[in-house]
């Protein structure tokens, strides 16, 4: 139910823009999430009914952009997306001393709503 926390903070900050906005309700929510969060977007539409429940949020649907793990590397500079199989070391040094650009997004990106 890792999930299910998350997505009740972000509802929170959905709800606060919805309201800027004098929405009446909310037709979808888009939220960016990372590679890196561990998430799984199949849980997090699940528990988004239960999570806004009860909101201004309540029958809006969650939709997912999922970004992409990626990585700079410190020693050579190059920018790759990380691989499980070679311990997430850059591909061109072998390094794993690195920068992470993207991966660890988890946040509303828009909102559509209904006035
Ligand atoms: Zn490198």
């Amino acid at each position: 139910m890792h999930e299910l926390s998350y997505l009740i903070r972000l509802a929170g900050i959905a709800s606060e823009s919805a309201e800027a906005n004098h929405a009446k309700s909310v037709d979808t929510v888009t939220v960016a999430v990372g590679e890196m969060t561990g998430l799984v977007p199949e849980y997090l539409r699940r528990y988004w009914p239960q999570a806004v429940k009860g909101t201004i949020l309540e029958g809006s649907a969650l939709a997912i952009e999922e970004i992409p793990a990626e990585i700079h590397c410190s020693s050579c500079g190059e920018t790759y997306q990380p691989k499980r199989e070679n311990q997430y070391r850059c591909p061109s040094c072998g390094s794993s001393s690195g920068t992470i650009l993207h991966g660890r997004e988890f946040m509303v990106q828009s909102i559509t709503i209904e006035n």
